[in-house]
């Protein structure tokens, strides 16, 4: 019989993404993948290095695996794995902990799964992580997650990303394309773009420092790829969003009009002690540039509050900025301390309270944006793809430039996409909908 795993993954698009080819990898093996809520053999646990309580998360969760099967061996990878080895291996029940480099090779240590009293380690110092691993990921049915890019060369003095993945490098140009021909071949409608740092797409292609091909040489090649209607860029730093870029997308067959641009502060001096590489005035410009041209596109803005040095002037600049801004909503973030990170160390801390009710602030502030841009775009008529699960009676779906509607529940609707007027703003926050006469694919 064959044995049973299962995974958990905590954090990002690029973490679903590699799950998945490693979960791909793992059942190549004989193992028959099931729920994590199910009993199995074995459970892995990407794990996450940004989540709030990454620790206490990831205790819970092994709990949750012990309890279902006190027999089963449990390993953990990912970004935490790579940053925190030792932690994580002394949590009872751990029997395995992969770094960046091994986590890949899952495979190799699965040919005897009897429990270890403390975890076996294996993870690398971070330098020898130069090589790259292509992945993606089918969520629901109707999107794919497709890695693109790993690891980050930039220093912002609160990040441990580069810590845990190492530095910046891209697939080649040949292996996205192929993947995307073989997510579009699975019937998926809709792809998003999803690494570290995708704007620096091309570095590290064929393993050096070298740019062998840029962002807008991916963009325009999978806009080309048969089958794909939607391409949706899932992050990209501001500097690295250049005008060619953004008038390609206007023009573009199947990138859609939605940007989330990381700003992390609205105050010049925080964004130089966070070493950001743009002040303020190139984040209105790229917002400009980008409504100009698609003045129904939907910019989402990644902050972060209670930073070392923050005070309540620089807070309130940030504030201003952003509701001045034409934006749509915002991804808050409470800083928090991390370990062998220049902000950990430096002065003038924020207290906890403080960081709390400013990330309050903002998230009202969010809430303003998303309804007023919602607002904006009533009336009008969009391209909606339907998702796959009935919630409470209702099937939602998104807009290209990322509205969320819903409709009553219709089987026939799932992974479809149809042309729609948008009515009203429901009191759920989503947008009700009348179906205009053309079906676009059944
Ligand atoms: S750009 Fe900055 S915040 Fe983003 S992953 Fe790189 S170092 Fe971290």
């Amino acid at each position: 019989m064959n044995k049973k795993v299962a995974f958990h993954t905590l954090g990002c698009k690029l973490n679903f993404s590699e799950t998945s080819t490693i979960a791909r990898q793992v059942q190549g093996e004989g193992f028959e993948r099931v729920e994590f809520s199910e009993k199995a053999d074995l459970y892995v646990i990407n794990t996450c290095s940004v989540t709030e309580n990454a620790d206490k998360r990831f205790k819970t969760i092994v709990r949750q695996a012990q309890r279902k099967n006190p027999k089963a061996f449990i390993a953990a990878i990912g970004c935490y794995a790579q940053l925190k080895p030792e932690e994580l291996a002394s949590v009872d029940g751990v029997d395995l902990v992969l770094g960046a480099t091994e986590k890949f090779k899952l495979t190799d240590y699965l040919s005897n799964l009897s429990k270890n009293d403390f975890g076996k380690i294996h993870s690398c110092e971070i330098e020898e992580a130069d090589f790259y691993v292509g992945s993606y990921a089918i969520g629901d049915r109707t999107r794919a997650f497709l890695k693109v890019q790993d690891g980050c060369d930039y220093k912002c003095t609160f990040c441990t990303i580069p810590l845990a993945r190492g530095i910046s490098r891209s697939d080649t140009l040949g292996n996205v394309l192929k993947n995307a021909r073989e997510i579009s071949e699975k019937g998926i409608k809709e792809i998003v773009l999803t690494g570290v740092n995708i704007g620096d797409y091309g570095k590290g292609e064929f393993g050096n420092k070298r740019h062998e091909h840029t962002f807008l040489d991916l963009v325009r090649a999978l806009d080309d790829v048969p089958g794909i209607h939607r391409l949706r860029i899932s992050s990209i730093e501001p500097n690295l969003l250049k005008d060619e870029t953004i008038s390609f997308v206007a023009q573009s067959k199947a990138f859609v009009p939605h940007f989330h641009i990381p700003l992390q502060s609205g105050s010049n001096k925080i964004l130089k002690a966070m070493r950001r590489r743009y002040q303020r005035e190139l984040y209105t410009e790229r917002v400009a540039q980008i409504k100009s041209l698609m003045p129904h596109a939907c910019i989402g803005v990644d902050v972060i509050v209670g930073f070392p040095g923050e005070t309540d002037e620089d807070f309130l600049e940030t504030y201003h900025f952003l509701n001045e801004l034409e934006i749509s909503y915002l991804h808050v973030f409470t800083y928090s301390e991390r370990d062998n990170t220049l902000a950990a160390a430096m002065e003038e801390v924020v207290p906890q309270r403080v960081r709390q009710k400013r990330s309050r602030m903002l998230r009202a502030l969010s809430v303003k944006k998303r309804r007023a841009f919602y607002e904006s775009q009533l009336g009008s008529v969009s391209t909606v793809l339907f998702e796959g699960e009935n919630k409470a009676g209702y099937i939602h779906g998104f807009t290209e430039n990322y509205v969320k509607v819903r409709a009553p529940w219709n089987p026939e609707l799932v992974n479809t996409l149809h042309r729609v007027r948008l009515q009203e703003i429901d009191i759920e926050g989503m947008v009700r909908i009348a179906f205009e006469n053309a079906s676009v694919t059944a």
